[in-house]
């Protein structure tokens, strides 16, 4: 495919933090942008979010400093604690040594708050709403999108950022999303309800026997934000979210320590999501279609890494477009795929694993977690998540890249 890539015409499909940034850094890079939503307004689904210093440093770059500190909270720590007792499993310092190790802070923001960023970085006339895609049809020269209001329109490259259920990765990948079994539920109360995070605002993980609880302050402070994990009631799945009831919570904590009851019964209202992702499907990218954030990678929730890879593949597919010889749009698709797949499917395969461990039932397997939790107290050990400059991996190449060879580790489903 020969074109100059800032000539070249460009649809992204989905208006989620991938598409956004996307957007906001290929029309900064002077290419003609087009972003098609499915829904009416922009959204922010869930409430809270937590961006580390890996994806706060992409929306650093995008000028976008003031406005995060204006309404994030920065945590102080990650601490991990017993479902019964409260006792204290680990807890690793985050705070102002995060901006000294990694040149970032870590933020918890409400999404709300967090989209309202991304959109002031955004010019007008870019994003057309209540557009979804329902098809693609990629042809040698072009790709046609039909789209829900009856338009089909055509671009050089479209841009999957269309979620876990992504319509845009089946021109991609044949694949489903996997339920994993699990379901979350959402909640915000009042920032009275955990009283010390007022001197000591920080993520506290609560884990146990089907189960984990996680929350923390956002919205400046002013509000609470839980995810309550546990087995799903409906071992089919089906909806990705529904309202759920505070009672479920209540039955489903109890024995559980006072605060974490309290928490999760507090809040007037609760969503419920089951929770999926997919195996890896080892390409992002065809010749003309690609995709980023949940489209590419779903992951499993349990790193907080989602929303942050999401950003990294955002700046690394604009560096790769920029970088591109003249109208080698497809080398730079390709390029992006080789820099992106072992840093997602490393983030994918350790979400899973984790999966597995924050809800073992009490016993030695638990008790060894635990140990290991306590042996690696220090942000050390994040250097390999944290520590990642996505736009500076895309200025060294891979050893693969190097070598003159695809990187075979990762590629799992052989090119048709
Ligand atoms: C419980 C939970 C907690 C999480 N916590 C964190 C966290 O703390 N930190 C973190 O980094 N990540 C977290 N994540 C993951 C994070 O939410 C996602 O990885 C991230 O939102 C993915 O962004 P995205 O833009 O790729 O997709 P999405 O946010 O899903 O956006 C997709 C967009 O595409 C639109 N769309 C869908 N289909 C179409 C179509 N056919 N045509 C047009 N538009 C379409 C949708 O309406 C939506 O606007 C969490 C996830 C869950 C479930």
């Amino acid at each position: 495919m020969r074109m100059a890539p800032s000539k070249a015409q460009v649809a992204i499909v989905g208006g989620g933090v991938a598409g956004l940034v996307t957007a906001t850094l290929l029309h900064g890079h002077g290419m003609d942008v087009r972003l098609f939503e499915r829904t009416p307004v922009l959204g922010a689904v869930g409430a809270g979010i937590q961006l580390s210093p890996n994806g706060v440093r992409v929306l650093h770059r995008l000028g976008l400093a003031d406005a995060l500190a204006r309404t994030g909270v920065r945590a102080g720590a990650i601490e991990t604690r017993r479902w019964d007792d409260g006792s204290p499993i680990a807890r690793v310092p985050h705070g102002t040594l995060c901006d000294e190790r990694f040149g970032a802070p870590y933020y918890l923001i409400h999404r709300a708050d967090l989209q309202r960023c991304l959109v002031s970085a955004l010019p007008e006339g870019i994003v057309e709403l209540g557009k979804g895609c329902t098809r693609l049809v990629e042809r040698p020269d072009t790709v046609e999108l039909h789209l829900t209001d009856g338009s089909v329109t055509t671009a050089d490259l479209v841009i999957g950022a269309d979620g876990v259920h992504s319509v845009v990765r089946t021109a991609v990948v044949d694949d489903a999303p996997r339920f994993s079994g699990y379901s979350v539920h959402r909640g915000l109360v009042p920032a009275e309800v955990v009283p010390s995070f007022t001197r000591d605002p920080r993520v506290v993980f609560w884990l146990g026997p089907e189960r984990h609880v996680t929350y923390y302050p956002i919205a400046g402070g002013d509000t609470v934000h839980f995810s309550a994990v546990g087995v799903s009631p409906d071992t089919r799945s089906g909806s990705t979210s529904a309202p759920g009831a505070v009672e479920d919570l209540d039955a489903a904590f109890a024995g559980w320590h006072e605060e974490v009851r309290r928490v999760v019964t507090a809040a007037a209202s609760v969503t419920r999501w089951d929770l999926f992702d997919r195996d890896m499907a080892g390409r992002y990218a065809t010749d003309r279609v690609v995709l980023l954030g949940d489209a590419a990678h779903p992951t499993l929730p349990y790193l907080s890494q989602g929303a942050n890879q999401a950003l990294e593949d955002a700046v690394v597919l604009a560096r790769c477009l920029e970088d591109a010889r003249p109208g080698d749009l497809t080398g730079a698709v390709r390029r992006y795929e080789e820099l992106r797949l072992p840093r997602t499917a490393e983030v994918h395969r350790r979400a899973r694993a984790l999966g597995r461990t924050f809800h073992l039932p009490d016993g030695p397997h638990q008790e060894r977690r635990d140990r290991d939790m306590r042996a690696r107290q220090d942000l050390e050990h994040l250097d390999w998540l944290y520590g990642h400059d996505a736009a500076a991996a895309t200025t060294a190449p891979g050893p693969e890249r190097a070598a003159g060879r695809e990187p075979a580790a990762v590629r799992l489903t052989p090119r048709p």
